[in-house]
């Protein structure tokens, strides 16, 4: 299938749709009544999906953002569940009224975080799950700096490589473009407040849920109790300062040097 080709996306962020008013949350952090947005990224066959999936399963009030998408659906994939599956004429027409908070292109088709979705949110009192890429999240933090943005790394190349390949959902050629992406997106790490090397899932679920649940009570206020403590403490030392040289030898699986001073907030 051709890839899709809207047009440009513009690097600034895009503005609220006229008569929607602009996503106030950055005008109110902490504010009870805004719903708190978790940005994840990952290289593709990062273990994203699974991890998002069963984070979605385990903590209440949260909500993924479905994006729309001009890429066709893949396996078990099904319309309004994973994804808005739309034509480049749809998008277009999405991008021409103002729909999207962000979108970008990935790997050759156009995906986009549509602004009803954050209203929705606000107006249920959910917080929201966006999984994007990293050309989405910077649009997003750009556009409400007090998201979280967690960034997922696979523990190695090779163990990517043979997640992809063992998935077995995309051609040869996509599979070796995915990889090479996998090193630009990995170097963007470091404009990531949190980092969780995607190891073992339980793990991972148990690292992401923390994040979560200690952003929250930034909000809420902090339990007394002592798993609030062990969570807050489990949240911390996966903040990108406390744990950028854990990912050292995952960069350099991928060539990629680490920045000395690169150790962003
Ligand atoms: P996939 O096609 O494998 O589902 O997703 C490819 C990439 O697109 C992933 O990195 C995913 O995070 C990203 N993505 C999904 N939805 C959006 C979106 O709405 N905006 C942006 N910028 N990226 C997205």
């Amino acid at each position: 299938m051709t890839p899709a080709t809207p047009p440009a996306a513009s690097a600034a962020a895009p503005s609220a749709p006229s008569g929607q008013p602009a996503f106030s949350h950055a005008a109110a952090p902490g504010s009870a009544s805004e719903p708190l947005l978790f940005i994840v990224s990952a290289p593709s066959g990062s273990g994203k999906s699974t991890l998002v999936r069963e984070i979605l399963r385990l903590i209440p009030d949260l909500e993924f953002s479905i994006s729309y998408t001009t890429r066709p659906p893949r396996g078990s994939e099904v319309n309004g569940r994973e994804y808005f599956f739309i034509s480049r004429e749809e998008f277009e027409k999405r991008i021409q009224s103002d729909a999207f908070l962000e979108y970008a292109e990935v790997f050759g088709y156009w995906y986009g975080t549509a602004w009803s979705f954050l209203e929705d949110a606000r107006r249920r009192g959910r917080d929201l799950l966006l999984d994007i890429d990293v050309q989405g999240a910077a649009k997003v933090l750009a556009r409400c700096p007090v998201a979280t943005s967690i960034f997922i790394a696979p523990p190695n190349r090779e163990t990517l490589e043979w997640r992809l390949r063992h998935r077995g959902q995309d051609p040869e050629a996509v599979m070796e473009r995915r990889l090479r992406d996998a090193s630009r997106e990995i170097a963007a790490y470091n404009k990531y407040q949190y980092l969780v090397i995607n190891d073992r899932l339980e793990d991972s679920v148990e690292r992401l849920a923390a994040i979560i649940a200690t952003e929250r009570e930034a909000r809420m206020g902090a339990s007394a109790d002592e798993s609030g403590r062990q969570r807050r403490e489990l949240a911390r030392s996966c903040r990108q300062k406390e744990s950028a040289q854990l990912l050292a030898p995952v960069l350099r699986s991928f060539g990629v040097e680490m920045e000395v001073d690169g150790q962003g907030s």
